[in-house]
């Protein structure tokens, strides 16, 4: 019991490291999902992750599917074992043969599931799904699909190990956050100001939704070489995201980063940038924040952070200062990546959940969907051992923010 829940609790930290969930799709994981479909000659083919309450699709073949709840999927029992899963017929084995997947759509009569690993710890899995029974599929089969889910393990290690971003020239997370660190322990011995400052480009999936995805990542490119040319030389910037940014000021007061920012911008905003579909003009937000005695990397980069988002919901296209929040204010959430279970109706409903933050008194929890949730309930996170009983104080999409009561 304890041993499954850390597993669970190293492959969703893995998960947050690799930072792959809800990224767009792309060519290096699509090819492995079609040459899986061809090599085996079945109908569907896909590569997915489980994240604490979801089965999240990275890329798929013969199948249109983003994510589905996590419990029902067979990978879910892949990704729990080590050696992979081959089902030749779904309604023969106990396990899935009232699986929602097996009597209904897509109807998985077989499955083939090769774990994805990075560093040690099965992160995902490429499955081979057939929608009729395949006894034929033998040992040699089974180990080919390990040898391409391998593929799949190296491309989302190297990319980790990356240096660099491939799309922007910016530094990787990895690159940054170290430099990051770096830079904030030289700052504390040398008592030099150290800024951090995150840019998010605004309102960019309407861009993506209208020009389409390969012209969005020549705005994102666009975007990363205006802010660097407004920064100096000894400035980092580094792609902490989809189209969000990090940005470190050695040497550099609030004030002084501040007025950098304001000129990034404004760059941002002048630049009138020629794509295929015409001449495109994005603006972005961005929010500053210097280091203060004591804190380490993470205070400072979360601090810019939070002044990123006053920026966004004061109107965005601006930047804005972290300020020092009345020490009376409740400590903010931590963010945290943890899989949880709501349960309500005397224990009887379950829900799964992934904790996004989590504070004494609050958490942010994400599901699949809200509906049917009670405004109380009770939330257990395993890894932590922890079980509180909640109160509903917010609720959007597939977002819940609740209190402890
Ligand atoms: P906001 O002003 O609140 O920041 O709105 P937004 O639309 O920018 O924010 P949201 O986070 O909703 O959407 C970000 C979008 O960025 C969603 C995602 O599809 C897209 N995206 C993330 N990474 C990439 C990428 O590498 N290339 C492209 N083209 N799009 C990306
Ligand atoms: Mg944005
Ligand atoms: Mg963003």
């Amino acid at each position: 019991m304890h041993t499954a829940h850390d597993r669970e609790a190293r492959r969703l930290d893995k998960l947050a490291e690799l930072d792959i969930l809800d990224t767009p799709r792309e060519l290096a994981f699509d090819r492995l999902t079609t040459l899986t479909r061809k090599i085996f000659r079945v109908p569907m083919s896909t590569l997915t992750f489980i994240d604490g309450h979801r089965q999240w699709v990275k890329a798929a073949d013969g199948l249109d599917l983003r994510e589905t709840d996590r419990r029902p999927a067979p990978c879910n029992v892949t990704i729990a074992l080590d050696d992979p899963l081959v089902v030749h017929d779904m309604l023969l084995d106990p396990r899935f043969a009232d699986n929602i997947f097996v009597r209904g759509a897509p109807f998985v009569r077989f499955y083939a599931g090769a774990q994805i690993k990075v560093a040690g710890v099965v992160v995902g899995s490429l499955c081979a799904i057939d929608t009729r029974p395949r006894e034929d599929f033998d040992t040699e089969a089974t180990a080919i699909l390990v040898d391409l889910a391998a593929i799949a393990g190296d491309e989302l290690q190297l990319r980790n190990l990356s240096m660099l971003d491939s799309l922007t020239g910016t530094s990787s997370r990895r690159a940054f956050r170290s430099e990051g660190e770096r830079l904030t322990s030289l700052a504390g011995r040398h008592a030099s100001p150290l800024a951090c400052a995150v840019l998010d480009v605004d309102h960019f999936k309407q861009v993506n939704d209208r020009y389409g995805h390969a012209v969005g990542d020549m705005v994102l490119a666009a975007v990363a070489d205006t802010a660097r040319s407004s920064l100096r030389g000894s400035d980092v910037i580094g792609r902490l995201g989809g189209e969000e940014f990090g940005v470190l000021l050695p040497h550099t007061r609030l004030d002084q980063a501040m007025g950098v920012l304001e000129k990034v911008r404004a760059a941002i905003a002048a630049t009138r940038i020629d794509t295929p579909a015409g001449t495109i003009g994005v603006t972005c937000s961005l929010g500053g924040a210097v280091l203060s005695p004591g804190q380490c990397f993470d205070d400072i980069l979360r601090n810019a952070d939070l002044a990123m988002y006053g920026a966004k919901q004061a109107g965005r296209n601006q930047a804005l200062a972290w300020v020092d929040p009345a020490p009376s204010i409740a400590p903010t959430a931590r963010r945290v990546f943890k899989a949880g279970t709501i349960s309500f109706n005397a224990g009887h409903s379950t829900v799964n959940c992934t904790v996004r933050g989590l504070s004494r008194d609050s958490a942010t929890i994400e599901v699949i969907s809200t509906s049917g949730i009670p405004e109380q309930f009770k939330l257990a996170i395993a890894a932590d051992a922890l079980s509180r009983a909640c109160r509903i104080t917010a609720k959007a999409d597939n977002r819940i923010e609740v209190a402890f009561t």
